[in-house]
């Protein structure tokens, strides 16, 4: 159940209950792809840096160890250990981005596994039984994710089978809710608005999926090759069409800017790999701008990341012994790096809602923005 608790221009402040807990709402969703966050970080250490919901991919759990292993195991909860929200996607953008040879059908896509080779066929009903098996709290329709570079009728086309899919995944997974054993009776399905970067496409798409009345509505596709200012101005254009009373989620985005700005225009939900994947390269985040750790000129800075900062890695280590582990290859320097970035993100996240609480979106967004764009960190 979704309730807002405050308004601030666009910006939303909600909370959003599900079985597995309440998520304090806006919120950046910690990617684990493989049922695990790279670098090293176990879900044991996800609630100290602040984390409340964590992300999953379908598509690669299937592939490996396989959906009906984690099934047999009683979950993709009580795999990895994690007992707050998951949101699994659909595997939909994998299919489409790494895997090869694949053959888009009515009845959905035929790909070969980009591990071995194997060929598969995921449709809406099996991306859905395959997120039943994990038994996520929310699962992702399953939906192609056009090139936003792709011509105008062919995007059409793909969002017009987008849709006819979503009604599928939504028969689908009332069936599996139903069925007695199902790993989590009470999952929850989002619908993703498409359309590259047609907007009369994805305002139409929007009014359609919007009857579906669903647990929530994201928008993907974004993030993809187009500029910001033109994910700003769909966001702009399309939010207003999706309900006011549910979440919305904008998929694979992005840099603190990018969130700052999207919360401005009513998203609720974010998920990205940047936190995890810089930190892995030594390139951390501060409120006044990125660094990069093996930058010789922090050899001898015996300061944590970012001064003030409650992470594990600042807490306790400085930017000198942190640049040292990461020249010596030594994993703890990446692990630290990932503990600090998303923290930083999620610690981000709850200034946001904290903003809006205060009815101060805007002068809070314009301080951080000047603030992390100046920045000589
Ligand atoms: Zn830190």
């Amino acid at each position: 159940m979704y309730k807002i608790l405050k308004t601030d221009g666009r910006a939303k402040r909600a909370e959003f209950t599900t079985v597995h807990g309440t998520v304090q709402t806006p919120v950046f969703m910690n990617v684990g792809t493989v049922a695990a966050i790279k670098g090293a970080v176990a879900t044991t250490d996800l609630k100290e840096i602040g984390t409340q919901i964590e992300l999953s991919n379908t598509y690669h759990l299937h592939v490996r160890p396989g959906d009906k292993v984690v099934r047999k195991l009683g979950g993709l909860h009580k795999f990895m250990n994690w007992d707050r929200p998951i949101l699994t996607d659909s595997g939909g953008f994998q299919v489409f981005s790494l895997a090869s040879l694949r053959k888009i059908k009515e009845e959905g896509v035929y790909f070969q596994s980009h591990i071995d080779g194997r060929k598969i066929f995921m449709g809406p009903e099996q991306s859905m039984q395959i997120q039943s098996n994990l038994g996520s709290t929310i699962a992702m329709a399953f939906d192609e994710c056009p090139s936003s570079v792709a011509d105008r009728d062919y995007v059409q086309r793909s969002v017009e089978r987008t849709t006819r899919w979503l009604a599928r995944c939504k028969t689908e997974m009332a069936r599996l809710n139903a069925l007695e054993g199902t790993v989590n009776p009470h999952q929850m399905l989002f619908g993703i608005n498409q359309g590259a970067i047609y907007k009369d496409i994805r305002i139409e798409h929007a009014k359609q999926i919007r009857e579906m009345d669903l647990d929530g509505y994201a928008v993907g596709g974004l993030a993809v090759g187009e500029t910001h200012e033109q994910m700003y101005y769909i966001l702009d254009e399309v939010v207003p069409y999706l309900p006011k009373e549910k979440p919305v989620y904008l998929m694979g985005v992005g840099t603190p800017l990018n969130i700052l700005e999207a919360v401005d225009r009513g998203v609720d939900f974010f998920d990205c790999v940047y936190p995890s994947r810089n930190g892995r390269h030594g390139h951390v985040y501060t409120k006044d701008g990125k660094l990069n750790l093996f930058n010789a000129k922090y050899e001898l800075d015996d300061h944590p990341i970012e001064e003030g900062c409650q992470c594990p890695a600042c807490r306790n280590y400085s930017r000198a012994y942190i640049r040292h582990l990461l020249k010596a290859k030594e994993m703890l320097g990446m692990r630290l790096c990932v503990l600090h970035n998303l923290y930083f993100y999620n610690h981000l996240m709850e200034d946001i809602r904290g903003a809006i609480e205060e009815g101060n979106y805007q002068t809070f967004k314009k301080e951080r923005v000047d603030r992390y764009t100046q920045g000589q960190a």
